[in-house]
């Protein structure tokens, strides 16, 4: 078992020791990605379970931190499943597993949305296609249909546009009250 303390040290312990590496091709580091995604989240009314998820979206980057550039090397590192499967020892299913399914929600806009393949950053599309590639119609439908497709969906707008060098945004410590008390900590 795992304390909520300790988990959320752990992730203080990340983002200041392992934050600063550049986001995966992105012009912003993954620690600022990651206050970004958060910070929209907030501003676009998100409960504070998606608010943490946000935030701790690309925990799994972090817990792996291999090379900004794996997608290149053509190296899918399955970060969602390793972050959520981190964030579930004491976080609530409204944290992880949303965190769980932000690349799928990607996948599934590709489907759904005409434009946002589009829209999606170079670094964005060489890792769809590690990723599978957008989904099939069907798949699509049945993600929607899952629990928490639609948080996955609204996560997954955020982190796409949470990629702003120098943005003006809330650091960790604004968060720690809401991750202890999602967490009982
Ligand atoms: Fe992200």
């Amino acid at each position: 078992m795992t304390k909520p303390s300790v988990l959320i040290a752990e992730v203080e312990r990340l983002f200041a020791e392992r934050g600063a590496t550049a986001y995966f091709g992105e012009p912003v580091t993954t620690a600022a990605h990651s206050l970004q995604s958060a910070a929209l989240a907030e501003r676009h009314g998100a409960g504070p379970a998606l608010v943490a998820a946000a935030l701790l979206h690309d925990i799994g980057h972090l817990l792996h931190a291999l090379g900004e550039d794996v997608a290149e090397h053509g190296v899918d590192t399955r970060h969602e499943d390793a972050g959520a499967d981190f964030l579930a020892a004491v976080f609530p299913p409204e944290v992880s597993e949303p965190v769980r399914l932000h690349v799928a929600a990607k996948r599934c806009l590709c489907r759904i949305e005409p434009g946002y393949f589009d829209r999606l950053s170079p670094a964005s599309v060489r890792s769809l296609a590690l990723q599978g590639g957008p989904m099939a119609a069907e798949e699509a439908a049945d993600f929607l249909g899952d629990p928490y497709g639609a948080a996955a969906v609204a996560l997954r707008r955020w982190d796409d546009d949470a990629k702003v060098p120098g943005a003006d945004v809330p650091g960790l410590a604004y968060y720690l009250p809401l991750l202890r008390r999602l967490a009982g900590a």
